[in-house]
Order: C-alpha cells, then structure tokens, then sequence
C-alpha cells in the first residue's frame, strides 16, 4: 500500500501528525521503535514501579485547546488532576506557588518587602497582552508564517496585536527587564530565569522576549496532572489515531530511508518495508545522515539548526519511590528547587520534582509516591575533549540529592528505591543523539520566527518536534505536528 505519509516516531510531535493526517482521511502509518509511546513524554515501568521519564506537567488540556480538544471529540478515557497550586518554587529565601489564578502571581511579587509594585504591574499587563498574540497563533498552527495569500483575510483584524508584538521581537528578556526598570528585582529574576530555563532553555537574560512572555502563560494553558502518568494521554491519542485509520506500529523501528525517482519514499524497518509520498521524522536532524546514507546532503538550513541545538542540553534524571511524608498533599503536585540563584540553573543546582498523586496505586504501592527529578546537563560540557561523562553525571546526580535534601528533607529522608538516567539514557532510548533534549535554546534573534515548523530536509521529508518548533514541551511537540499535517494535506 502507498501511504500518504509514514510518521517516524511516537513522541507528541508524531503522534499528533498522525492523528491529524488519519482524522483528516489520509491514509497514515506511524513507526516507533519503543513499545510504548510518548517518547520524553512516556511513562515507564521498572522494578513494578510507573515513572514519567521526562515532562510531567502538561498543558494544552483545556476542552478549547489542542489535547483537551482531542480528548472530547475522541472520547479519550483519561483522567486529569487539575492541582492547584500547580507548582512551588523554592529559591534563596523566597517562595512562590503557583497558583491556577494568574493574578495571584503578580500579587505575591507586589507582596514582597521592595517590590516595585506599579513597574511589576505594567510588566505583567503587557507580557498577557504580548502572550495572548502568541497562543492565538499557536492555537490555531495553520495560521502561523509563511502565510499564504488566501490565509491574509484571517490576519487582517489581527495587525494591530501583531504590532504590539514588534517592541520585543529580536530583543532579549533581559533588556526589556532592564527597559520596565525590574532588572534588579531579585525575585522576578529567579522565578523567569527558572521558567525560561524549562521552556525555552536558556537564561531569562538571554531568551527572546515575545517567547519568554508567552512562556509565562504556560501554567494557566489548560496545565495538568494526568493520572497514571502522562503516558496515558500518548497511549490515549495513539489509540485515537488508530481508530481513525492510521496503522500504528510499535516496537518497530526505522532504519533506512530512500527516495525514489518519483519523489515517493521507501521506509525500512526493522520489520519490512513501506512506502509513502511522505515521511514526517518524529526525530532529531542529526539522525539524517545514518538513516539517508551517503547521498543525502544536509541542507544548509538544518546544519545551522544543529548548531544551535548544540547548544542546549541533556538532562540528568533521579527517578525515586519514596514514603509519603505524613503532610503530604494527595494530589500530585511539582516543586521546583534552586540552590544558588546567582549560578546557572543546571547541573543539579536548579531540579524540577514531579510527585504522583495518593491515588495512583499503580505506580507505587499505598503510602508511596513516585518522584521524577530533572536538571539541565549542557551538551557542551558532556561533548568537550577531557569530560569523563559518567563521573560528570555522577557528580550531577549527588547535587540534585543534595538540592533535594535542602528543599525538601521530608522527601529525601524516605527514599525506598531509586534509578537514574543520563544523557546515555536519553541517547539510548529515544534515539537522541548525545542525549539532547528540549531542542535549541531560545537565545534573542530574528532565527527563532524562521520556518516555524515547517521543516523539510529533503522534499517530502518533513520533522517534527521540538527540535524544530520553539517551545520545548509535549504541547509545543504536538503544535508542530498539527503544522506539519496540515501542510502535507494541502499538498494532496
Ligand atoms: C527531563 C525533561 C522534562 C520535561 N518536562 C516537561 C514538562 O513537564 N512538560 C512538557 O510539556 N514538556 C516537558 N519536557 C519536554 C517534552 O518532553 C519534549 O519537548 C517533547 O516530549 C518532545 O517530543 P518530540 O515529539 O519532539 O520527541 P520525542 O519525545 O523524543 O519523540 C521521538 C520518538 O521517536 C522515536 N524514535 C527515535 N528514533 C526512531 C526510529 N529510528 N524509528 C522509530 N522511532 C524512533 C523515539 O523512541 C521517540 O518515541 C521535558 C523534557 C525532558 C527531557
């Protein structure tokens, strides 16, 4: 059979592809090499424990939004944990929780001793103003640049949010902290510096302001906590695809792609052969090369793509079982710890802690939680002459305990099992090569609008994922597939 498209991949970028293509009536099949799906965004067992090995708190699950709207038109059975507060951020003497309620977050920061409370006010009124410009894209993908003559009309009542967005476009957080006069306030300092940290990679200095400002709605987009994990809402999705039509194939992984004199594809896998007008690769660009061979020349474009994602980072990870503390909140909840707030947010001096809910017996048996732990590990230092990588990522994993045990002892005395994860790990199991995640840092500059998405490494070979979407989350994933599907039906 020739398939309008074989998807590469299940991560949230493939998945969503698919089903947006098999919703659509294309005839679509999508390849994973594990047996599961979600990729970074999957839960796995081990030891007769359930643990999400990477993003654990998802947004978008609002009924009006990409995977809330999902979840309704196909009936998808999961459950969902609406915490409030979503997340607490411990830092140098300072503590903010993050509540569902966005004003409650300004007014904690006018609430602290010196805030310079109508500098923090107007800040906050354009950063929702410069954000709601932003996710009116996002939300609706097809509309984002290049636009097409005939998606103009559409835009035309929009230009005067597009303009607000022209002060910040190519400008770094950092100066436009500077320009609101908050450069100083320490607080706001650490809490977008960890935020901009985890969604778009880089310092709040450094990062690309629009992106940054609409970073800082992430928690009030439909965030969540899915029961069982969020390798349920993958497996979810997945099954949705497939009873729209798609042929779903796990376990089976890609190992050669070759193009035909017709500009169709053949796919090899570990289990046959399959061919498609397109293929959409769920993958990073530095797997190209092995799985094109010798003739493929990379695009200049995505050799610039790579260095910049050179730039970013592997994670190291600590997945633990542990006694629930006898206050412990039910529900599931996520703390955010910073050891020294004038040092960078990585190598286990910044950790994000994900604890499951009371309820979700099976990922831990009664009175336990499971604990997810990330940090940042630079890929520069894990690719510099001299590194002893696994030394290194030891080294890392003793800080986030040691973070841990600062933050929060209650936790980190009633350890019952532990495993770790690494760059290796990373590399191992979702095909990343060096381990890096999260795609490239999302440093000030014009770059960051280019393609948005729309990526082809060769024609009718597209990626998707957080590599090539700014964002870096499930949902950013998922938006890129929608992008792309869209593409590829209106080539149909
Ligand atoms: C530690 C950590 C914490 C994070 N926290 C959050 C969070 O809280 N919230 C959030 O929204 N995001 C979070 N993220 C980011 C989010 O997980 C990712 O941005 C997103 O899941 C990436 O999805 P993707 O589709 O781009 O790629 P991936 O998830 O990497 O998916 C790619 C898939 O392709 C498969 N594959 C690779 N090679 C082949 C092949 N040859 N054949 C077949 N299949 C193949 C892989 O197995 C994988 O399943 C976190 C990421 C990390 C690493």
């Amino acid at each position: 059979m020739m398939f309008d498209a074989v998807v590469i991949g299940a991560g949230f970028g493939g998945i969503a592809t698919a089903l947006t293509l098999a919703e659509r009536g294309a005839k679509v099949a999508l390849c994973e090499t594990l047996s599961y799906p979600g990729g970074c965004a999957s839960t796995f067992t081990r030891d007769g424990y359930r643990f999400e090995s990477g993003a654990t708190l998802i947004s978008g699950l609002d009924e009006a939004q990409l995977f809330g709207g999902w979840i309704k038109r196909h009936n998808i059975g999961v459950q969902l944990q609406w915490m409030d507060p979503l997340l607490t951020l411990q830092a140098a003497g300072v503590t903010l929780d993050i509540h569902r309620r966005r004003e409650d977050l300004l007014e904690q920061f006018c609430a602290l001793p010196n805030a310079p409370v109508s500098e923090l006010r107007h800040f906050f009124a354009v950063q929702r103003r410069v954000a709601r410009v932003l996710w009116q894209l996002f939300d609706h993908p097809a509309r984002l640049p290049p636009v097409k003559l005939a998606q103009l009309p559409g835009h035309l009542w929009r230009l005067p949010g597009y303009a607000g967005l022209l002060p910040y476009i190519g400008r770094s957080m950092g100066a436009i902290l500077q320009r609101f006069g908050l450069a100083d306030f320490a607080p706001l300092r650490i809490y977008l510096d960890a935020l901009c940290q985890i969604t778009v990679q880089c310092s709040a200095e450094v990062a690309e302001a629009p992106l940054a400002f609409a970073a800082m709605d992430y928690y009030y987009r439909g965030s969540a906590h899915v029961v069982g994990g969020v390798g349920q809402l993958a497996q979810g999705l997945l099954d949705a695809a497939q009873r729209c039509g798609a042929d779903i194939q796990l376990s089976t992984r890609v190992k050669q792609l070759v193009r035909r004199p017709d500009n169709t594809w053949q796919i090899t896998t570990r289990r046959g052969t399959l061919e498609a007008k397109h293929v959409v690769a769920n993958l990073h660009p530095g797997v190209l090369p092995a799985l094109l061979g010798p003739s493929y020349r990379e695009p200049t474009r995505l050799t610039r793509m790579q260095q910049r994602l050179a730039q970013g980072y592997s994670a190291a990870m600590l997945y633990l079982v542990v006694r629930a503390p006898d206050d412990a909140s039910a529900d599931a909840h996520h703390l955010e710890f910073i050891a020294d707030p004038n040092k960078p947010l990585i190598d286990g001096n910044h950790i994000f802690v994900s604890i499951s809910s009371a309820a979700e017996t099976d990922r831990a048996p009664a009175g336990h939680r499971t604990l997810t732990i990330s940090t940042h590990l630079p890929l520069a230092t894990l690719q510099a002459a001299g590194t002893d990588i696994a030394a290194y990522t030891a080294t890392v994993q003793q800080t986030m305990r040691d973070t841990l045990r600062a933050g929060a002892p209650q936790w980190a005395n009633n350890i019952v099992h532990e495993l770790t994860a690494s760059a290796r790990t990373f590399g191992r199991f979702v095909g990343r090569p060096g381990g890096a995640v999260g795609g490239a840092p999302r440093t000030a500059g014009l770059h960051n609008y280019q393609n948005m998405g729309l990526v082809q490494a060769e024609p009718r070979l597209w990626l998707v994922g957080d590599s090539v979407f700014p964002g870096q989350s499930a949902l950013a994933a998922a938006i890129s597939g929608v992008r792309v599907a869209t593409a590829i039906e209106r080539l149909q």
